[in-house]
């Protein structure tokens, strides 16, 4: 089994590398590195199964190439993260845009399976919890950037079921929920690995809006397992799939969680979502998943508890505070 991976050097996308790789799979990852790093990937230089194609998924050429030479396709690449969707909103919604539509179109023109992964920010603002496939979505108003990552992913999904239903093209797509744990950065604005660089640099832990805001975070080496799955699963195909964790925790708990798993004695700071991210930010009260698609496909879904989750995210973020002269001489031997 020869698979490509979009986004291979990305938090999830280098978890999911190492698992295929586990499994005795070849993988080609193609990232270009921008949210991506090869730090993520650099414990793999000189893997006999491995190979790293450093470009971005809008070189339709490129992708064209790698697609007819393996057997399913793994689109992860995208511009992801609130922080980073809301200060480039152009460059994220035409990154995400054009390059789903470009590994849709080499996956069709080879006839190559593809799981697309979408997002659980496409259920918006929608109260109907847990959160099923088949509802409709609320997705907020083009005045709130945020909501662009959500309408560009949903529309990722209409074409990737438009192929499926006009080309027969085998095509998955999973929403994936708060996926977390090690290699995952702070940098665009998500709430765990911020919260953990701040509990262990003694600074104030940073809670935005009232902090009653809930969430359920899903273990990335589960996540990435179920991904694996469901490419294995035939009854997966023109299906939309929710990966996610179902155990929630409201953000001001997480906060205290955070603080106690770090040894921490930093203060914990409330902070208006204005301040954070600019007038007129929208943030959703609750997101759940409904996990029992996934359950009936695979027979599992993320479990893996989020006290573990933090200590194994904290003692990962630890090492890499420790070394980061080392890992980044590392990473530049592995580019030669
Ligand atoms: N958040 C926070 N402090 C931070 C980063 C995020 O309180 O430093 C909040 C954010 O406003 C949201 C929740 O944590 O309510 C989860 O944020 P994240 O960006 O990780 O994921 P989201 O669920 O918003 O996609």
């Amino acid at each position: 089994m020869h698979v490509l991976i979009t986004g291979g050097c990305g938090f999830i996308g280098s978890h999911l590398t190492d698992h295929c790789l586990a499994a005795g799979w070849k993988v080609t990852a193609l990232d270009d590195l921008s949210t991506g790093s090869l730090q993520n990937v650099v414990h793999l230089a000189g893997h006999p199964n491995f190979r790293l194609v450093a470009e971005g998924t809008t070189s339709a050429g490129v992708v064209d190439e790698l697609a007819g030479s393996c057997d399913f396709i793994f689109h992860l690449a995208a511009v992801v993260g609130v922080r980073l969707v809301v200060n480039r909103s152009v460059h994220s919604i035409e990154n995400n845009l054009q390059g789903t539509e470009i590994v849709l179109r080499a996956a069709a023109h080879h006839r190559k399976p593809v799981l697309i992964t979408s997002t659980s920010e496409v259920y918006g603002k929608s109260v109907d919890l847990p959160y099923r496939e088949d509802a409709d979505l609320l997705i907020g108003p083009p005045t709130c950037a945020r909501w662009s990552y959500a309408c560009g992913k949903a529309l990722d999904e209409f074409l990737a079921l438009g192929y499926w239903r006009e080309q027969k093209l085998p095509v998955i797509v999973v929403r994936l929920f708060n996926t977390v744990g090690p290699r995952q950065s702070g940098e665009y604005g998500m709430v765990i690995p911020n919260f953990i660089r701040q509990a262990l640099a003694g600074q104030p832990i940073t809670v935005f809006g009232s902090g009653r805001q809930r969430r359920c975070f899903g273990y990335v080496g589960d996540v990435v397992k179920a991904i694996k799955a469901l490419s294995q699963t035939p009854a997966a195909f023109g299906e939309i799939v929710n990966i996610g964790g179902t155990s929630e925790i409201s953000i001001a708990e997480l906060a205290q969680l955070v603080k106690h798993a770090a040894g921490s004695a930093a203060a914990i700071e409330y902070i208006p979502y204005h301040d954070a991210y600019g007038p007129s930010f929208q943030d959703m009260h609750r997101r759940v998943p409904a996990v029992d698609k996934l359950k009936r496909l695979i027979g599992f879904c993320p479990e893996t508890p989020l006290e573990s989750i933090l200590f194994e995210t904290i003692d990962w973020m630890r090492a890499v505070q420790q070394e980061p002269a080392r890992s980044g001489l590392r990473a530049a031997a592995h580019v030669a």
